[in-house]
């Protein structure tokens, strides 16, 4: 450390803005409230903030003058990236922004090493752009993709639909380049796949939130890219019927399993109804779905019969009522566009109140309807809507409001609801974030079930490397 901070409380505002406008430039130092409206709060809106600046760093050597500065005046940084974070981690209570938006370099692709090294604010999507360029995949997949940043997806180790296959975004990166609260910058930008030479430093800001620096560069892994996937939509009875079917899977298609995804009925009939384009392709209703891909770099028509051979044997085993294989790619992208449909397909619907957890896969089936009894022993009229990366243990445990009910008075039951599901998830040993994060959504309820001494321990890293506090303060812990 460079020692604390100079805390000068009459120093003026606008000494450290000019400060930072010789840094980065005019056009990149925002002041104006209208010009800031759209990053003060994130999507869901369920937090709004306030900001002195936000500024746009272009270089990493810009960042860390940034907060060097702004560590010396004693004004608190947070990190954002394409802010489309659900827990409010990139939502400022005053200080500056900093966005890693003019980061979007790409800065090396080593196809032997099977590695790409890019800057914290490249859009995922254009990530796995450039990797099919060199005909290799980058797995993180995300329905925010289009706008999330790796950076973000870093700092919140997001998951999304891959992971099964492939891991979550602390599987996915060997290396990270980091500038600390005070302006100093941890090169640990290494691409080796075995490098044991003490603490694994990388792993701690990874899922940070932003709240111990800010991330600028980082080397990804490539994989693989896959000449054939072969999608369904598979019919059964409910969570019970999913996990004799995923286990099955498991068994005999372990090695190109990538998509083990599940919809309750209420969460298909929402996006039939409600996303343009989105139509049930079975001609009846069923009481749950199971969306199932298989990728591989085999010929298609072998994958194809793998997967026919799963669902016959799945048929006969009477897991499943009924499957849509798709048969062309528009077929299976219209079987995945149920999926990606759901969270903006429970808009219309009013109010919901959203759990992202994660148990054992196998109790995510007891999960799923303990969870849901006991809701609705709470709130008869309640709508449950579950779904999400069952084969991750990882249900979106979405509660939508009764149809008649105000969304007010539903909300007012959050703490509730919370209360409710998150003992469930806690008595079986799951976790009450699995892939969002903590931000200022779930901060009590860490402190809640977290471990007291790895609190402790998070807590002492957190002032070992932010003695003064200033990263993104009121997150995560
Ligand atoms: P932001 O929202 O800008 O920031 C998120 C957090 O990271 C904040 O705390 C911020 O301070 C910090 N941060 C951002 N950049 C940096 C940096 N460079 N250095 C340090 N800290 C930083 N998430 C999943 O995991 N799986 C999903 O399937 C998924 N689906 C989604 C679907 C939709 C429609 C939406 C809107 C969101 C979804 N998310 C999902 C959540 C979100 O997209 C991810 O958390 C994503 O990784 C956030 O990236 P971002 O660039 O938008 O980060």
């Amino acid at each position: 450390m460079s020692g604390a901070p100079l805390r000068t409380p009459d120093r003026q505002q606008s000494d450290l803005i000019g400060e930072l406008v010789a840094v980065v430039g005019s056009d990149h130092v925002m002041t104006n409230p209208d010009d800031m409206a759209g990053r003060l709060k994130e999507d869901r809106g369920l937090f709004n903030g306030t900001a002195m600046a936000i500024v746009r760093p272009g270089s990493t050597a810009e960042v860390a003058a940034c907060l060097r500065l702004c560590f010396a005046a004693g004004v608190a940084v947070v990190p954002q990236g394409g802010n489309t974070g659900l827990v409010g981690g990139g939502v400022p209570d005053g200080g500056v922004i900093v966005t890693t938006q003019r980061l979007n370099r790409i800065r090396a692709v080593d196809t032997t090493n099977a590695t790409m090294t890019v800057e914290a604010g490249c859009i995922l999507a254009n990530i796995q752009a450039a990797a099919d360029e060199v005909d290799a995949l980058f797995p993180l997949s995300l329905a925010s993709e289009g706008s999330c940043q790796i950076g973000g997806n870093l700092s919140t180790n997001a998951g999304g639909t891959a992971v099964l296959r492939y891991g979550n975004m602390r599987d996915l990166v060997l290396g990270l380049e980091v500038v600390l609260p005070d302006g100093r910058v941890l090169n640990d930008l290494g691409s080796l796949r075995k490098n044991n030479t003490g603490y694994d430093l990388r792993n701690l800001f990874i899922g940070a939130e932003g709240t111990l620096g800010i991330i600028t560069a980082a080397v990804i892994k490539l994989f693989p890219k896959p000449t054939a996937r072969a999608t369904a939509l598979v019919a059964c009875d409910g969570p019970d019927a999913a996990l004799a079917l995923y286990a099955r899977m498991r068994g005999s298609d372990a090695d190109t399993l990538s998509t083990f995804e599940y919809i309750e009925r209420l969460g298909l009939q929402m996006v039939v109804d409600h996303a343009p384009g989105c139509t049930d392709p079975m001609n009846e209703a069923h009481p749950a779905y199971c969306l199932i891909e298989l990728t591989s770099g085999t010929a298609q028509a072998a994958l194809d019969t793998r997967l026919q051979a799963a669902l016959e044997a799945a048929f006969e085993a009477e897991e499943i009522a009924d499957a849509v294989i798709g048969t062309s790619e528009a077929q299976k992208d219209a079987l995945w566009a149920l999926r990606e449909n759901l969270s903006e397909a429970q808009k219309p619907e009013g109010a919901s109140i959203k759990h992202d957890v994660s148990v054992p896969v196998s109790r995510v089936a007891d999960f799923i309807q303990v969870a849901k009894a006991a809701c609705v022993e709470h709130m008869p009229d309640l709508r449950p809507c579950p779904f999400g990366h069952f084969g991750d243990g990882n249900i979106h445990f979405n509660l939508s409001r009764p149809v008649d009910m105000a969304d007010a008075v539903f909300l007012a039951e959050y703490a509730t609801f919370n209360r409710i599901v998150h003992d469930i998830v806690h008595d079986m040993s799951g976790s009450i974030s699995a892939e969002h994060g903590i931000g200022q959504v779930k901060r009590a309820e860490l402190r809640r079930y977290k471990d007291p001494v790895a609190l402790e321990l998070m807590e002492q890293i957190k002032r070992t490397i932010d003695p003064a506090g200033l990263m993104n303060p009121g997150k995560v812990l």
